[in-house]
């Protein structure tokens, strides 16, 4: 059973269920849907997947200690960011849970024809939640999510890049149902050839060797390659046949903003009046959603400096709300972070390579 390959650490922490599963499934930790009763492992079925996990032989020719950094350091936990937490992009959520989630949990369905693809890409414009929706990815779906980003491939903190890249699909072989998320995978797999070093060249030609790998598996082999860039005009033709589908992470809607802001408001304890939330979405148009986020942090300090040398004794309940007049004066200090001409390219590329909804 899956419960064997995971180790205790992924067992345990059962989470809330998916908006998705409404309340009537509850995903159990053997993958397997069950009714909200049996929605827990008993400990002592997850003792015993401990165990099982103890004796689990280590990948073939990867060095052990090797094996067990990537485990501490590249597994993202199975908690943290939820669907709820990411505004707008509900194309990318259903997308995503079409080929990732419920092929993870129901892989009996998705076979022959109906086989997810294998190599997934998120691009779009910095700061629009290509990584949140991959930790939500990894929160949901019943698979070792193992998260890197091209930096620390070619960062010598875990030595040799390219025996990283050979120990992580192996690691990730081993901990089926992957996902094998990659930040920044256009540094990995850029086009500029001419310029490349041979460490690069070498680390790159690993890479794809091993993407070879996973695409050309059998189809009980379930290794999912998840790459997020915000410049995918740098990626070759090589990267992007591999990454069959291609998704869009656009900046967000007018409602996305919204949304955005509101959720962030909530969580400091504030509702922001409909028409006000409304007028903030209106002035952001083009802001990104770390755009949005920092903007509401500065919108935040303004009542916190209105008190000037106050805040000294000030109690917090002196403290004024934040109201639309923050935002107002926060929009002279956080611009948008994405030019016009750069989203431009994005939509040509998406027009010609992306998948369309
Ligand atoms: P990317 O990977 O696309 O560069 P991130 O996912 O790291 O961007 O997002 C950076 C930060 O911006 C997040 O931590 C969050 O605060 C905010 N953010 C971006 N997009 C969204 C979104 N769609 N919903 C909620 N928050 C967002």
């Amino acid at each position: 059973s899956l419960a064997k390959r995971k180790s205790p650490g992924f067992m345990a922490p059962l989470r809330r269920h998916s908006s998705m599963e409404s309340g009537v499934l509850k995903r159990h930790s053997t993958g397997v849907l069950r009714t909200p009763g049996r929605a827990h492992a008993e400990p002592d079925e997850r003792e015993r997947a401990g165990s099982k996990e103890n004796e689990q032989p280590q990948p073939a020719g990867v060095d052990p200690a090797l094996a067990k950094n990537i485990l501490q350091e590249i597994v993202l936990p199975r908690e943290g960011v939820s669907w709820d937490d990411i505004a707008g992009l509900e194309e990318a959520k259903a997308t995503l849970r079409e080929i990732v989630i419920l092929p993870s949990l129901r892989p009996e369905i998705f076979t022959g024809l109906r086989a997810p693809p294998r190599g997934l890409l998120l691009f779009g414009p910095p700061g629009t939640g290509k990584t949140l929706l991959a930790r939500a990815v990894a929160a949901e779906a019943n698979a070792t999510f193992f998260s890197v980003s091209a930096s620390t491939l070619t960062s010598k903190m875990f030595g040799d890049g390219e025996k990283l890249v050979r120990a992580l699909f192996g690691v990730a072989a081993q901990r089926q149902p992957s996902v094998v998320f990659i930040d920044e995978i256009d540094s990995i797999l850029t086009a500029r050839s001419s310029s490349e070093h041979e460490a690069s060249r070498r680390l790159k030609t690993e890479f794809l060797v091993q993407f070879d790998g996973v695409l050309s598996a059998s189809s009980q082999q379930r290794v999912l390659v998840m790459g997020a860039t915000n410049r995918p005009q740098e990626l070759d033709d090589a990267a992007i046949r591999r990454l069959t589908k291609r998704i869009y992470i656009p900046l967000p809607s007018n409602g996305a903003r919204a949304a955005l802001v509101a959720n962030l408001m909530c969580k400091q304890g504030k509702e922001l009046p409909a028409a006000e939330l409304r007028a903030v979405a209106q002035m952001t148009d083009g802001y990104s959603g770390s755009d949005l986020a920092n903007l509401c942090k500065e919108a935040a300090m303004g009542p916190v400096r209105e008190l000037g040398a106050r805040i000294y004794d000030a109690t917090v309940e002196q403290i004024r709300e934040i109201g639309l007049a923050d935002f107002q004066s926060g929009l002279r200090v956080i611009r948008p972070s994405v030019r016009p001409e750069t989203l431009a390219q994005y939509e040509a590329w998406n027009a010609q390579l992306g998948a369309s909804f």
